[in-house]
């Protein structure tokens, strides 16, 4: 049945499209939000991008669907926010945010009483989160990070939470899928909490490429088209993709400041024992070599020759027996527009 939906004390009747700002309370941030309350019965979904504000393609596709998509197309609710951490976007920081410093998608549940960033996170899962049937998070790599493409799912909750996001993250057209065990990630918290949630990592390194845009616009319409909201997409045509799951991820951190020369790029095959990269002091005197665990793919790495303490060097993944990746996409040293630049 169509009925009026309520965010954040903002009520949209059903055949009706809200574009707004809202403001998270107690703060001095306001979120641009687009909920378009559709033509026809369906659930509900949320979007979110720039939960982390200079992860470009993804804030970008949002802006982009919020503004194409209109309640005829729509089966249910869709909720669209361009994007969440909008200090953070304008500070164009990476990974937290300029008021109190913190990572919003290590934060939650949240609190409304602690500094902004819990502020935020406890907003978005109350006021959003927990009001939605699906929930989908559009990262990137941040400033400093080239990654492959590649979608989390939540490890961490009920088998059938687990199976539906699962399921959800096998509409994004990327070659692996990883399951998460974290638990203070926005969509964790949102899978924690019984509802399915996926994140996509598409792009990075502070680009805003237009193939980038596309491919996440078209993520967005798979998994809408999966769960209901937009069934006549691509003229009601199914796509299945067949992403490998990864569950064996290596995370290397420096354990001080230095210098990081990396030696491998996202998306390569590494060999068990092989050097990743190694850091050295400003007089270029070597400090560390990080070597390979297992044998596997980068997943994400940081081209940065700055690293600090806590932040991640690179990630790489050990891959299923048998399993042949696809060539490394076009990282950050080429980025040509594709032809149907629009
Ligand atoms: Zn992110």
């Amino acid at each position: 049945m169509l009925h009026t939906v309520c965010f954040a004390n903002i009520h949209v009747d059903p055949c009706t499209k809200l574009r707004t700002l809202v403001d998270v309370p107690r703060t001095l941030n306001a979120i641009p939000v687009t909920i378009i309350n559709g033509k026809y019965d369906g659930p509900t979904v949320l979007v979110t991008a720039g939960v982390h504000g200079s992860e470009y393609p993804g804030i970008a596709a949002s802006m982009e669907l919020g503004k194409e998509l209109e309640p005829e197309d729509i089966h249910g609710c869709l909720v669209i926010m361009h994007p969440v951490n909008v200090s953070a976007f304008w500070a164009r920081m990476a990974e937290l945010g300029p008021e109190d410093g913190l990572n919003l998608n290590r934060v939650f549940p949240g609190n409304a009483t602690l500094s902004r960033t819990y502020k935020l996170a406890y907003f978005l899962l109350h006021e959003f989160i927990l009001k939605v049937d699906y929930y989908l998070d559009l990262h990137s790599g941040d400033l400093q990070e080239d990654l492959h493409p590649y979608a989390y799912f939540p490890g961490n909750a009920s088998e059938e939470v687990i199976e539906k996001s699962r399921e959800m993250a096998k509409q994004i057209n990327v070659e692996y899928l990883v399951r998460s065990t974290a638990t203070t990630g926005a969509y964790n918290c949102a899978a924690l909490n019984g509802v399915p949630s996926i994140l996509v990592e598409r792009g990075g390194t502070g680009f805003c490429c237009r193939e980038d845009i596309e491919e996440y616009k078209d993520d967005v319409m798979h998994v809408l088209q999966h769960v209901g909201v937009t069934p006549d997409y691509d003229h009601g045509h199914l796509h299945t993709f067949t992403p490998q799951e990864l569950t064996n991820i290596e995370y290397l951190e420096a354990d001080k400041p230095a210098c990081w020369f990396h030696q491998k790029h996202c998306g390569e095959m590494i060999e068990k024992g092989e050097l990743l990269g190694y850091t050295t002091d400003f007089f270029g005197e070597k400090q560390e070599e990080f070597r390979a665990k297992f044998s596997g793919v980068m997943l994400y790495m940081t081209p940065a020759l700055s690293i600090t303490p806590g932040r991640v060097l690179c990630a790489y993944a050990e891959l299923p027996e048998g399993y042949v990746p696809q060539a490394p996409h076009d990282h950050v040293h080429t980025h040509a527009l594709p032809e149907k630049v629009k």
